[in-house]
């Protein structure tokens, strides 16, 4: 980016010129180079360039602010504001608009819309693609975890089959456009002060695409397509998550005859577990426990995806403890290895005793030494030593 000019120093303005002096300026120079009053001169083509580009960058307040701040680095380069591009065409190509301040101040003066400079460049565009389309599909928890096929209906616009999404009647075909004779743009040239300006439009006859239908499908009109509902199926792959999207290429709407057709984009949402809940691709699990089960130990029956587990709850397990199962989780969407389960025990205190049962536990509460309930042990001593011991 060396040798490049002071933006302010092609313009002929001081660093603190006020937007008006810098459109003024720039509206002098960029009449004076303009390629139409000096045709074949490429030196004022390069000039005319130079001024554009400062322009563009002086007449935003926020490229100005970088270019002030960092110089032509601020403006230009990668991750920068492209500073040279969308400039591309000139002479040659048609400006394909992306270009605000120019035609601001032109359009006031010649009147009408620049549609191209020069001359020769065509203006014709393609076929428009076909619309993407969304879609949601609900699944279960299970289904996100092994994967499922599920047939979906989506309606769409779809080939029309009589005329095979040409849009032409069977047996005709299209015809170059009469009004632009192919190109797809009309030219016109405008006498102005300032010389010839000469300016392409795209043709309203056929739309830019060139060429027209001459007999249209008597069935779909000539668009190529009518709207149908359609069956289809989706293989939605284990491991997938709420909200997480599936692309089907080519299967959302039909284009404009001779175009790719849309995106098909299927929105998957999972509905909650009763018990499982999950987190990336591992499952959490909190399974209720009585106190005795708890204090003497025992097996307990686990669910998992893959059915019940057995597993041993150890002697004196205590109420929040998680236990791992591993890969017992869901399948990664990469790779063939599997999340954990976690497993949480929380302790149910009995209710609604009866008489025998209080006896009983009042007995046992008899029994109870200091060392059966350490966490209880430490905690009083801990306090004891806090407030200092009574008695
Ligand atoms: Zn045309
Ligand atoms: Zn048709």
């Amino acid at each position: 980016m060396s040798g490049k000019r002071d933006y302010y120093e092609v313009l002929g303005v001081a660093k603190g010129a006020t937007a008006q002096e810098i459109k003024k300026a720039y509206r002098k120079l960029a009449m004076k180079y303009h390629p139409d009053r000096n045709p074949d001169d490429k030196e004022a083509e390069e000039k005319f360039k130079e001024v554009n580009e400062a322009y563009e960058v002086l007449s935003d307040d926020e490229k100005r602010k970088m270019y002030d701040q960092f110089g032509h680095d601020g403006v230009n380069g990668q991750g920068g504001f492209g500073g040279q591009g969308g400039f591309g065409g000139f002479g040659g190509g048609g400006f394909s608009g992306g270009f605000g301040g120019f035609e601001d101040i032109f359009g006031d003066i010649f009147g009408g819309g620049f549609g191209g400079f020069g001359g020769g460049g065509s203006a014709r565009r393609g076929p428009q693609r076909g619309a993407d389309i969304r879609q949601s599909v609900r699944i279960t928890f299970e289904e996100a975890a092994k994967g499922v096929k599920k047939k979906i209906k989506v309606t769409r616009n779809d080939e029309c089959d009589n005329c095979h999404g040409t849009g032409c009647k069977p047996g005709t075909s299209k015809k170059t456009c009469p009004n632009c004779h192919g190109t797809g743009s009309i030219r016109s040239v405008q006498k102005t002060p300032f010389g010839n300006i000469a300016t392409n439009r795209t043709c309203p006859t056929c739309g830019g695409t060139g060429e027209i239908i001459d007999t249209p499908c008597n069935v779909c009109g000539g668009k190529g397509s009518v709207r149908k509902t359609k069956t289809i199926e989706v293989d939605i792959p284990a491991g997938i998550d709420d909200g997480q999207m599936i692309k089907l290429a080519g299967q959302g709407e039909f284009g404009e005859p001779g175009a790719p057709r849309g995106n098909l984009y299927i929105v998957v949402e999972v509905a909650p577990h009763p018990v499982f809940k999950r987190d990336g691709y591992d499952i959490y699990l909190e399974i209720p426990i009585t106190f005795v089960q708890a204090a003497l130990g025992d097996e307990i029956e686990v669910p998992t995806l893959d059915g019940k587990v057995k597993y041993s709850i150890p002697e004196g397990t205590q109420s929040g403890t998680v236990f791992r199962l591993k890969e017992k989780g869901i399948k990664r969407m990469r790779g063939n290895s599997k999340g954990d389960q976690y497993v949480k025990v929380s302790v149910e205190v009995p209710k609604k005793l009866n008489e025998r049962q209080k006896e009983i536990l009042r007995e046992f509460a008899g029994e109870c030494g200091s060392g059966n309930h350490e966490k209880k042990k430490t905690f009083s001593e801990k306090i004891e030593n806090f407030f200092g011991k009574k008695k």
